[in-house]
């Protein structure tokens, strides 16, 4: 189909609403945050930009025989803050299966427990032993509230040091647990200290298994015990493969490492012949990940494991390691890794066009569809299409949340979104469409002017169900479709490589985003901001009128939800065929309607569509003008 403009001559002619206005509402915590210098409004981080960090010393120890897991970990936490601590929020994430903390997520009884036992804590000089004390140490849902003897001053650092334990999961998968009797992925499983930042302050937030994560990033070193006769894989680098791996691993391993085609570093073969592990296999793999938010490690005595690697970054030869860890009763996953290779190689090259950030890659076959630093924990799925979408849609998230540092316990569409339309444009690079132009667009469709579509820019902690997956999920990534649309691949990937090269490794929340556009692209974005984030609107765009207009005709278009979309026009005329399209920008400045004129005479208009596959519409009939019907 040809697109084009020539037989147009377009004098858009607009109503506008006397009620614009082109500055968006700011909360009141992002107006002090301004204040005090921390952000700004040209979406930069501010002079007194600051975030507080951990890093994390850890030897965890997991039992396959009795799911007991236990650790013993220092916790290096810096207060760059200019505030004194007063106390300190400790989060024990598996209390999400403890026995009567609130959760929205359904958890089988047989799978409830007594949660984290602290067996030993200690902050600074401090010992804390009894953790129902209200006045120094007590649990508050999935957090453990601390008011340490000693406040923790700005810019100083404290040491904590945690013993503990807690049964894993067999059960109940909410992102954790027991994959089958001889396969486990392991995740949000050590104490680890809470976010305090220039916006909120502490997070207090209670993990209730459906909103995600917010994670201060700090440097993970990382010792995991299991049985010699288990594989370990894990966020971070490998430090002592060798120790546990056989030569014949080593040697593929190293391959792999320079190879595009993927190597099959553990096979069945390997299993067979007994030839997987290093006779002097301790049994305990090390790890160590920089500057990340988040570690989580999986496990099997029976996966096979495919392996390449693809260069990331052209100007360096940078190369990351695609790699899947699957049960070979999974037929699906035999292409995993392929997936993982083309996912990772059409992130770094085409969207977002942004190197990989990572050194690996891991998808690992298990109970969810959940995304962590350098690792996924992937469901198998039912059709070659449902893989590619999950696995590019997870690998997405390395960049958001994980390089960006996203907050996506409250802003998910800072993530998911973005997840959202990775997925959708890379799905179809690797021969796999998707149905909807964009993921979840219908799910968006359906809830699009409801009393539960509410401004985009409303904190993800404060709905749920439909709600949540709409706004995180549809809206997000068709907002950012639109985005791009509206300001032409050249201008939407400098503004994006500006605020990921400007808030990578921080915090950004939403108005940096905006800001960070606006600023990048040169254009105030705020009547875009102000109606797809902070007002009730919603998609649908119709066709007010067709007529006669001196020797061509007039076409008036109707934007009746108010939520600025681009707007494609198919026009049927004399039996052919001709598209024209306009950006979102039509709609700038609170514009209704627009008009334009064609030369095309009246008499030869057939028939006129509005849309495509990729732009939402909740009344699609007013989309479509036939002549006398
Ligand atoms: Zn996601």
């Amino acid at each position: 189909m040809k697109i084009c403009n020539s037989i147009f001559v377009v004098p858009l002619l607009f109503i506008v609403s006397p009620l614009f206005s082109q500055q968006l509402f700011t909360t009141t915590e992002v107006k002090s945050a301004m204040q005090k210098g921390t952000r700004t409004p040209n979406g930069e981080p501010g002079k007194n930009y600051w975030q507080n960090k951990g890093d994390y010393t850890i030897h965890v120890n997991f039992d396959p025989a009795s799911n007991l897991l236990s650790g013993n970990e220092v916790i290096t936490y810096y207060n760059n803050s200019p505030d004194t601590l007063r106390e300190l929020i400790i989060r024990l994430y598996p209390d999400l299966y403890k026995k009567g903390v609130t959760r929205l997520s359904e958890i089988d009884e047989k799978d409830l427990n007594e949660g984290v036992s602290i067996d030993s804590f200690q902050i600074g000089n401090e010992t804390i032993n009894n953790f129902s004390d209200p006045g120094k140490a007590f649990h508050k849902n999935t957090n453990l509230i601390i008011h340490p003897g000693e406040y923790i001053l700005p810019h100083s650092t404290v040491k904590l040091s945690v013993r503990w334990h807690y049964t894993l999961n067999t059960g109940s998968p909410v992102r954790t647990g027991m994959v089958d009797s001889g396969s486990y992925f392991i995740a949000y499983f050590f104490p680890r200290v809470s976010v305090y930042d220039d916006i909120d302050d502490w997070d207090t937030w209670s993990y209730n298994g459906t909103q995600e994560f917010y994670n201060d990033f700090g440097n993970f070193n990382v010792d995991i015990s299991v049985p010699k006769d288990y594989v370990v894989w894990a966020t971070g680098d490998r430090l002592n493969a060798p120790e546990n791996f056989s030569d014949k691993i080593i040697k593929k391993m190293k391959i792999a490492a320079t190879s595009t085609k993927i190597i099959h570093v553990i096979d069945e073969t390997d299993y067979s012949k007994h030839d997987i592990f290093s006779p002097t296999a301790t049994g305990t793999w090390k790890f160590s990940a920089k500057d990340v938010t988040d570690f989580a490690f999986a496990i099997s005595n029976h996966y096979l494991w495919d392996v390449s690697s693809v260069v990331v970054d052209s100007s360096t030869g940078r190369r990351t390691l695609a790699e899947a860890a699957y049960n070979k009763i999974h037929l699906d996953y035999f292409d995993v890794a392929n997936q993982a290779h083309q996912s990772v190689f059409y992130m770094s090259h085409f969207y977002p066009k942004y190197p990989f950030p990572f050194n690996h890659e891991t998808v690992f076959d298990g109970t969810d569809q959940m995304e962590y630093p350098m690792m996924v924990n992937d469901n198998p799925t039912q059709s070659h299409k449902d893989a590619v979408q999950l696995t590019s849609h997870e690998i997405f998230h390395s960049y958001f949340p994980f390089f960006m540092g996203i907050n996506e316990t409250q802003y998910a569409w800072m993530d998911e979104g973005w997840a959202t339309i990775g997925e959708s444009v890379i799905s179809p690079l690797m021969g796999e469409p998707e149905d909807e132009g964009i993921f979840s667009k219908k799910r968006y469709e359906a809830i699009s002017g409801t009393d539960k579509d509410v401004p985009l820019i409303t904190n993800t902690k404060l709905y749920s169900d439909a709600a949540y997956l709409s706004n995180s999920y549809g809206k997000g990534g068709l907002c950012y479709y639109v985005l791009q649309d509206l300001l032409g691949d050249k201008l939407y990937f400098k503004s994006l490589h500006q605020y990921m090269n400007d808030w990578n490794g921080k915090h950004p929340v939403p108005y940096d985003f905006f800001y960070s556009f606006n600023n990048a692209s040169g254009r105030n974005l705020n009547w875009f901001w102000q109606k797809w984030f902070f007002e009730w609107a919603y998609p649908d765009l119709s066709i007010k009128n067709v007529e006669k207009s001196g020797a061509g005709s007039k076409i008036t278009i109707e934007n009746k939800g108010g939520l600025p979309l681009p707007v494609y026009l198919t026009i049927t005329y004399s039996g052919k065929i001709i598209v024209i399209k306009y950006t979102a920008v039509v709609w700038k400045d609170g514009k209704t309607v627009m008009s334009l004129q064609t030369k095309l005479p009246f008499s030869v208009i057939d028939k006129v569509k509005l849309g495509n596959e990729f732009i939402p519409d909740k009344f699609e009939k007013n989309n479509t003008w036939i002549k006398n019907k």
